[in-house]
């Protein structure tokens, strides 16, 4: 069978940038006049089209595309219409494989019903909600505005509008939450019955202004023990409703695992269309010029808005695919490992920490705590 190929865009909109977040989004007034959602719908239609015709050129067969994700930003700011032409723009590049899953993130205060209605009608077949915490002040504190109760009741219109797969995206360990706060969003995200939950650390990233308040201690920066104190509320929470992990932030009900996440976790193949976006075709990695209206200048100079392309060596697809395909709870083939980190390895094994089943190594249960700190050492073992 051939590998899944995916089509990510990007929607660079916002309406107020949240203090925690540091994806290349924009407010309008930071834009300004200089770029607008309608000048950015022709610009990725028209990028879509120069993309599957280049690869066309290139003797690349053109493949459909079997996953299809928007995010942001803020994609539902474009309406169920503007999300339909995006949609639209990737059946009449790409082409759309039958079945194929189509993802949009969406802020639940710009959704509605008819919202719902209409992406299911355009082809959507799965809605991620960003939710982050029932808590008011967790989420005064992410600068975060949502009206309470608003991600389960937008949960709740996709499912009455017929949508059957819908993520909603949990953060914790922000400042000032507590474990009640933590299981009281729990509680809100299991009441909706929505079938897959993301659920992510804070990090402070450089450059927001969480991370001065940080640097300046207007706020304690996140505690590795509690972060891995509240990543164990949740798992239990969940696997006891039910919902397994299937990746070590994600977790779903049978069949309700993301198609096109699943894609770069496994190394696979996609194009990222869109200001920032970066994509991924066999050896090659390249990433589009970050500014929207840079972005759309150079579209309209038909030219694709290509800043930087990286040739993959045979080492940097081994670190990528054992980086992320560590983290799925299949693991990896233990084969894919170099002698040199047999020792490191052993050691994880005998503590626990990894495990060996039918050939593969995946982190076993306290291990899933530790992962990132995990494959580091592996890999670094591995050059040694
Ligand atoms: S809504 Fe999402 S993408 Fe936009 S600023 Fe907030 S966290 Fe970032």
């Amino acid at each position: 069978m051939a590998t899944p190929f995916g089509v990510y865009l990007h929607v660079p909109f916002c309406t107020t940038r949240c203090g925690y977040c540091d994806f290349n989004t924009y407010t309008a007034g930071e834009l300004g006049s200089s770029a607008s959602p309608a000048s950015y719908l022709d610009a990725l239609e028209r990028e879509l089209e120069m993309a599957a015709a280049s690869l066309a050129a290139s003797g690349e067969p053109l493949r459909s595309a079997d996953t299809v994700f928007i995010g942001g930003g803020t994609p539902s700011l474009l309406g169920e219409a503007g999300l339909n032409r995006l949609l639209a723009a990737v059946r009449n590049s790409f082409g759309l494989s039958v079945g194929a899953e189509v993802t949009t993130e969406s802020n639940p205060e710009s959704t509605s019903p008819a919202f719902f209605e209409g992406l299911l009608e355009g082809g959507f077949t799965r809605i991620s909600l960003g939710m982050q915490s029932t808590a008011q002040h967790v989420l005064q504190v992410l600068e975060r505005r949502h009206t309470p109760g608003r991600p389960v009741a937008a949960a709740l219109e996709a499912q009455r509008a017929g949508f059957e797969h819908i993520n909603l995206d949990m953060i914790y360990g922000t400042p000032t939450e507590t474990d009640d706060d933590v299981r009281a969003t729990l509680d809100a995200v299991l009441e909706s019955g929505v079938d897959h939950v993301s659920a992510y650390s804070l990090i402070v990233e450089e450059g927001t202004a969480m991370a001065r308040k940080v640097r300046r201690g207007e706020l304690p920066a996140p505690d590795e023990d509690v972060l891995a104190d509240r990543y164990l509320i949740i798992d239990q929470r969940l696997k006891d409703a039910g919902l397994e992990w299937y990746e070590v932030s994600n977790w779903s009900k049978p069949g309700g695992e993301c198609r096109h996440n699943r894609i770069y976790w496994v190394d696979g193949d996609w194009w990222g269309a869109g200001p920032g976006a970066h994509s991924h075709l066999g050896d090659s990695r390249f990433y589009n010029i970050k500014h929207p209206a840079s972005y759309a200048h150079k579209v309209a100079e038909g030219q694709l808005p290509i800043k930087g392309t990286e040739l993959l060596t045979a080492a940097d697809h081994h670190t990528e695919k054992i980086m992320l395909g560590m983290r799925l709870r299949e693991g990896v083939p233990r084969n894919w490992f170099a002698e040199a980190a047999d020792p490191v390895i052993a050691d994880f094994l005998e503590r626990g920490l990894l495990g060996l089943d039918g050939g593969r190594l995946a982190l076993a249960e306290p291990g899933r705590l530790l992962a990132d700190g995990m494959i580091t050492d592996i890999l670094v073992a591995e050059e040694n």
